[in-house]
């Protein structure tokens, strides 16, 4: 046998999966021959496989996996131990006797992967008898960007890390990370000693999250959108991020007002408090989590199924690493971004007070133009990644609605001249009630009531004008002046416009309809084609995905993971699910041909599985 068809046996037997993804053959088999190498690879990308399949193919000898964060570590060896992997972690939370028996395990070459933080390794290593020392096949070094100073994630214990090439030249070491800026990279390749490393650096698309941008809509508007949405994720897990501390807190208030249950997570929080919610979260005891930015590192919680942002990102690479948390599965999963005229007037406040004002400024400039974009959305991310994608995803709102666009001249005109007669000492809000005629207090008080242009744009809805205006905003017709109360101030390019000397075009402001969007989903297949061994046949009715029994296996993996206290997603995935409630199996035989259905969890799992399967075929 070959060492890839022996890759590939393993690879079935322990995680039931029928094919490597991408580069993950190549890394592997890099390794084998002792190469060192730096993998860039998006969130649920499959970077673990990379280096446990090394761990477990050397005979008595075990990977050493370093690992900043003890709850990744411990998630990680949840899952291996599922699948019948000799698995351990040395850290600071396990008792000394513990520690000492694993240390005793690896001796006895009895151990395949070796979790430990940066810190343990190194104050450990030296005390290892070479017994253990020569078992050591790799050092894979997870997350390795915390090494760079650059990364936004520095962890000065990882600097030490160099040592390790020096001291054991002929083991390979392997950095793994899911940022991909050059510095960084570079940074790695140079703190690790490994200047030869091989860089693998797969595309960092991820095509089945489906990216949905909401401009315009504020206030109550925005949380009947977001309710909307959530009904259609019912049972589902979610993240909302929200910019400030208080709107986690209202915004989690006002869906268990609802009945649908939230829970807010921000920095001000207890340390208890923010790890019992995380792990309500990770076991799907809680739904849905209600977050500013510090929500989600060191979750490997693979069937989170959306994430909104309840106001825009400061920058791309936030917004990206942010939806990165959702469908690490690989499972269908949405991204929501609204986005309206009073975030981007807070964000540049942030950016202004910022030490790097100008490059915050542009990054913000860049989030802007993504949010506002007429083009395929995904287009814009991967292009600001460097990555070259040169075609239409269809998996964003911009592909699924391409916009329609109209002469919108005469409504720049109405704003313009609404602006001009205030002789621009109106922000966009003052303008919107003008157009919109609005008698408000502050509108009367300053005689704006009398202006010619007063309600002449009551036609349209303040979600239409406040698109429209920012769309006017983006297109050059006015400025805002952040230093002057945010009035708007009509450009050269503007009073053109406004004199009818030049056109302008706008985009169709459309109100999105969630319903035409998800509801597919549910009945077809999923076409990834590593599902099952076998295609289903053409017309084949009996292997429909079936929504109904999908949730009641969904209960089943929850009742056992609870029962054997760990996440729900350890047990099986969102897509091993999705095949089971599709192929409907009701014999081990074929149960343990499903993706993600090893050897271990075959034997362990496929009596409660097929016998509710059948159970509900007989009453179906
Ligand atoms: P990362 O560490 O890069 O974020 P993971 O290693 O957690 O990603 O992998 C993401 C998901 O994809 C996991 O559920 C993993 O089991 C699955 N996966 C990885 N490689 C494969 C493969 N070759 N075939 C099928 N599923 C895979
Ligand atoms: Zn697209």
């Amino acid at each position: 046998m070959t060492r890839q068809e022996n890759a590939l046996m393993l690879l079935r037997s322990c995680y039931g999966y029928d094919s490597f993804r991408g580069q993950q053959w190549d890394i592997i088999d890099h390794t084998l021959d002792g190469g060192d190498s730096i993998v860039l690879m998006p969130t649920g990308g499959g970077k673990s496989l990379c280096y446990q399949i090394p761990g477990l193919m050397s005979e008595d000898g075990f990977a050493i996996v370093i690992s900043p964060l003890l709850a990744l570590m411990n998630d990680q060896i949840d899952a291996l131990q599922q699948n019948g992997v000799p698995a351990l972690a040395l850290n600071s939370e396990k008792s000394e006797s513990e520690n000492r028996q694993t240390v005793e395990l690896l001796m006895q070459g009895k151990v395949k992967l070796l979790y430990i933080s940066p810190e343990k390794l190194l104050s450990e290593i030296d005390r290892w008898s070479s017994t253990i020392t020569e078992r050591i096949t790799l050092f894979a070094v997870d997350e390795a960007h915390c090494i760079s100073q650059w990364g936004h994630d520095f962890r000065p214990e990882y600097t030490q890390l160099g040592v390790l090439k020096q001291r054991y030249p002929n083991i390979p070491v392997m950095a793994l990370t899911a940022t991909a800026d050059r510095i960084t990279r570079d940074d790695i390749a140079q703190q690790l000693h490994i200047p030869d490393a091989r860089l693998f650096i797969s595309s960092f698309d991820r095509p089945n999250i489906s990216l949905n941008v909401v401009q315009g809509s504020t206030g109550r508007q925005k949380f009947r959108h977001i309710v909307q949405f959530i009904n259609l994720h019912r049972d589902e897990s979610g993240i909302i991020y929200c910019l400030r501390r208080k709107d986690t807190e209202k915004m989690a208030a006002e869906l268990t007002r609802l009945g649908i249950k939230a829970e807010p997570f921000h920095a001000a929080m207890s340390v208890k408090e923010k790890q019992r919610i995380q792990r309500d979260f990770i076991n799907d005891d809680l739904k849905i989590v209600c977050a500013t930015i510090a929500f989600g590192m060191g979750i490997d919680k693979s069937n989170v199924r959306f994430v909104i942002h309840s106001n825009m990102p400061r920058n791309i690479e936030s917004y990206y690493q942010e939806i990165g948390r959702a469908g690490r599965d690989g499972m269908p999963a949405d991204a929501l971004l609204f986005y309206n005229y009073g975030d981007m007037v807070t964000l540049q406040h942030f950016a202004q007070q910022s030490g790097q004002v100008q490059v915050n400024m542009d990054k913000l400039r860049r989030m802007q133009e993504f949010a506002e974009s007429g083009v395929c959305r995904r287009r814009i991310l991967l292009n600001y990644f460097n990555e070259r994608f040169d075609h239409d995803c269809h998996n964003c709102d911009v592909c699924d609605n391409p916009p329609d666009r109209f002469d919108g001249t005469t409504f720049a005109q109405m704003a313009l001249s609404a602006i001009k007669r205030t002789d621009e000492q109106a922000s966009m809000y003052t303008v919107t009630d003008i157009l919109r005629g609005w008698r408000k207090a502050e509108i009367i008080e300053k005689g704006y009531d009398r202006l010619k242009t007063f309600g002449v744009g009551r036609d349209l809805t303040v979600a239409e004008w406040n698109a429209y205006l920012l769309q006017m905003l983006q297109l050059g017709l006015f400025d805002v002046a952040y230093n002057e109360n945010n009035h708007l101030k009509i450009t050269d390019f503007g009073n053109e416009v406004l004199y009818g000397q030049r056109k302008i075009e706008l985009n169709k402001f459309e109100r999105r309809d969630f319903t035409s969007k998800r509801q597919p989903r549910h009945e077809t297949i999923p076409d990834t084609p590593d599902l099952t061994l076998d295609t289903p046949e053409p017309g084949d009715n009996a292997k429909q995905f079936d929504k109904v029994l999908f949730d009641k296996l969904r209960d089943l993996r929850k009742a056992l993971a609870q029962a054997s206290h760990v996440p729900p997603y350890v047990i099986f995935s969102d897509k091993s699910l999705t095949a089971m409630a599709t192929e409907k199996p009701t014999t081990q035989a074929e149960f343990g041909i499903l993706y993600g259905v090893g050897e271990v969890k075959c034997q362990k799992y496929w009596r409660p599985f097929t016998a509710a399967i059948r159970d509900y075929l007989n009453h179906h």
